[in-house]
């Protein structure tokens, strides 16, 4: 996905809402500025599972799924063996086979990654990004930028004109938009940040090296520069890097 445009009515008559490996207008900054998002402030948390639910099923069924008996479903189930559980989500993961480097987190604690991140990272620069997704859904960036997407969506005309339990009229079509609109979510730098300050966090109280955040970035860095892939895209993965040397250099 590249650019995608998308009607908004909450003050701003279009946004461009990037791809994964594309820069533009980010979701968590427009959020940090303030916008105001009064249609998706009125999903409930239980829509949002709901909505999350169907959004990840959709996505399941629109791309291959790697077998938990291939190399890579064996290998990302022995990378999350101790990653089920975390304050209170409950966490499901699958590899997409898909030669992106990529991953993505949705609300309910869907987590996805595709087999090409797996392919160019070993085990401990694998285990970072699943540890920054993670942090992206119980820190709660990821529902936030669910709202965005839903309520910048045309699924929203859904939900407007029936209420909350529009949810079971969501059409394929508006799922898909949903699903696109997350694996393209942009956070804001300071969601970046806390996510990966989360992840060293929760790697160490894993027993797992933390080495791996600083080097799955630098290969992101040079796989893409520091402005095009999923990670680079805001801030800087090569910033990420070093703040993340000089966090992990003073403990
Ligand atoms: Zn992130």
């Amino acid at each position: 996905m590249r650019y995608k445009k998308l009607s908004l009515v909450v003050g701003l008559s279009f946004l461009v809402l990037s791809g994964c490996k594309t820069s533009g207008m980010d979701l968590g900054g427009m959020m940090d500025a303030g916008m105001s998002l009064t249609t998706a402030a009125t999903l409930t948390d239980s829509d949002i599972k709901a909505i999350g639910d169907k959004t990840i099923a959709q996505q399941d069924a629109s791309n291959k799924i790697a077998s938990a008996g291939s190399k890579h479903g064996k290998r990302l189930a022995s990378l999350t063996a101790d990653f089920k559980q975390v304050d209170g989500v409950s966490l499901d993961y699958k590899v997409y086979v898909d030669t992106d480097v990529n991953a993505f987190a949705v609300p309910n604690g869907s987590i996805r990654i595709m087999s090409g991140l797996l392919d160019n990272m070993n085990d401990d620069e694998v285990r970072y990004v699943l540890a920054h997704e993670i942090g992206h859904v119980v820190l709660g960036h990821s529902k936030k930028a669910f709202q965005v997407a839903y309520a910048s969506s045309a699924a929203r005309q859904v939900a407007a004109s029936s209420g909350n339990a529009a949810v079971s009229a969501l059409s394929n079509s508006q799922l898909g938009e949903l699903g696109e609109s997350l694996i393209g979510a942009q956070f804001s730098q300071k969601q970046e940040y806390e996510a990966d300050d989360f992840a060293v966090d929760f790697l160490k109280s894993k027993g797992h090296k933390t080495d791996g955040a600083v080097t799955a970035l630098r290969k992101l860095e040079k796989m893409y520069g520091n402005d095009s892939s999923f990670f680079a895209s805001h801030p800087a993965s090569g910033q990420r890097a070093a703040r993340l040397e000089q966090k992990l250099a003073q403990r």
